[in-house]
């Protein structure tokens, strides 16, 4: 590039134009084909799963040395968007796999962990989650109730359950996940706050099922939530990530990718909405005119417009800054997914009105993706959590206002 003004953050490289044009190609070809159905049924399209492995974008960022694509958070990005622009249940499903599992271990597991799972976690063969929250707790996390003791033999017994886990099951029969990234108290600190212990627990492992398959959301229905149960489930110590009570690390490192997945999958919803509702305006009439031509269509198709393009200049400029292999991207991390969220769903929410009865029925896709959108306000933290986080970490350091 001769000019550094011809840059384009959202696809700052041949590569990353590269992967946008196939996932755009995929999307249209396969994804968009199947949403609706899914949705309706509320179904995981598991073998469509299967095949983004076959693209190779199940661990696109995980090294090649382990079936990965060595990617890197900008593709992320780029990825959940074209995604969420058909099927945002699908991108949930794929952002619990990939984001929060595979990169997860990617950046914390042990040498034997990465080469003995990441490679089915890329193929596809597995199917996994990352089990934080419980019935009780949420954004409370540390507050967890799932413990886990040390046996003598070095093994762990797990107790506790686990809530709202996205893949917790992969169909309708309760089988439950291949292969879990699971949270739990081993004990207390000097501090008296909990210390929290990251164990990688697998299908088939005694003592690990799934409680209840959860149904009739809202939005993401084409991904599957599930209870897990563990009681009394053996874990082997090779199945430790890192040491006792390391997990606030794991945490803080992969919750920054996280939420720039979950502020990218706003961003293709609010893309998607935002033609949808531009396209209707310049067809449909009333009163012998284009909707398009009222003031009041006007001000819902100028204000789109102008938050999409704020949310993408956000979402790639975080991505951009953001290093997976450490933390240190927490505020922008926080405030693209508080910003970006809730102008996705604003962004829907104004595509079904510019559109009336029609934005109101499956068949127009606006409806289902202004439901959810609204998922994106809660789930990998709440617009409060975000709140909350942002105010602490400037009254910490204000040096990034004046910067
Ligand atoms: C479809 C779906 C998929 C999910 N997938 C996963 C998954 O794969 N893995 C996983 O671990 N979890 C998952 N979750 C759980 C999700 O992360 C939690 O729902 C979320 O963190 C909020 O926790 P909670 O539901 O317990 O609400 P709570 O934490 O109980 O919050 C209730 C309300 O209180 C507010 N609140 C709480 N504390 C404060 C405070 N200190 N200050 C101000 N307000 C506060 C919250 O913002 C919210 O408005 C999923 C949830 C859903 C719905």
């Amino acid at each position: 590039m001769d000019d550094w003004r011809d840059l384009d953050l959202a696809n700052p490289t041949d590569e990353h134009a590269m992967l946008r044009q196939m996932v755009r190609d995929f999307v249209a070809d396969e994804v968009e084909p199947q949403a609706l159905e899914y949705d309706r049924d509320e179904k995981f399209n598991a073998d469509l799963f299967k095949r983004l492995g076959e693209q190779g974008i199940l661990g696109i960022s995980v090294s090649p040395d382990y079936g990965g694509a060595g990617m890197d958070a900008t593709a992320v990005a780029i990825i959940n968007e074209e995604l969420s622009y058909s099927d945002p249940g699908l991108c949930l499903a794929y952002l619990a796999h990939d984001q929060l599992l595979a990169n997860n271990l990617a950046h914390n597991g042990s040498e034997e962990q990465k080469s003995r799972i990441l490679p089915k976690l890329c193929s596809g063969e597995w199917i996994g989650c990352m089990a934080m929250s419980e019935p009780g707790y949420g954004t409370d996390v540390l507050g967890m109730q799932t413990t886990a003791t040390e046996n003598d033999d070095g093994s762990w017994t797990i107790n506790g359950r686990k809530m709202w886990i996205t893949n917790g099951a992969v169909d309708d029969e309760g089988t439950p996940a291949d292969i879990v990234w699971l949270y739990a108290r081993t004990g207390t600190d000097s501090k008296g706050r909990a210390e929290v212990t990251t164990f990688i627990v697998e299908k088939g492992m005694p003592g690990y099922s799934v409680g209840q398959k959860i149904d009739d959301k809202l939005g993401m229905r084409a991904s599957n939530t599930a209870e897990l149960v563990f009681d009394d489930c053996v874990v082997p110590a090779s199945n430790v990530v890192g040491g006792p009570g390391e997990s606030m690390i794991h945490m803080m490192r992969n919750l920054e990718l996280e939420r720039i997945g979950l502020a990218a999958m706003g961003l293709g919803i609010a893309r998607r909405c935002l033609a949808a509702m531009n396209q209707y305006a310049g067809e449909r009439e009333a009163f012998g005119r284009k909707i398009r031509d009222f003031g009041q269509i006007q001000r819902h198709i100028g204000e789109s417009w102008a938050e999409y393009r704020a949310m993408r200049a956000y979402v790639y400029d975080t991505a951009r800054a953001t290093d997976l292999s450490m933390s240190g991207n927490r505020l922008d991390s926080d405030g693209v997914k508080l910003f970006g969220t809730t102008a996705a769903k604003n962004i829907a929410d104004r595509a079904i009105q510019v559109m009336g009865g029609y934005g109101y029925v499956g068949e127009y896709t606006v409806e289902r993706l202004w439901r959810d959108a609204k998922l994106l306000e809660i789930g990998g933290g709440t617009l409060e959590s975000h709140q909350k986080n942002i105010t602490r970490d400037l009254s910490d350091d204000s040096g990034p206002i004046e910067s």
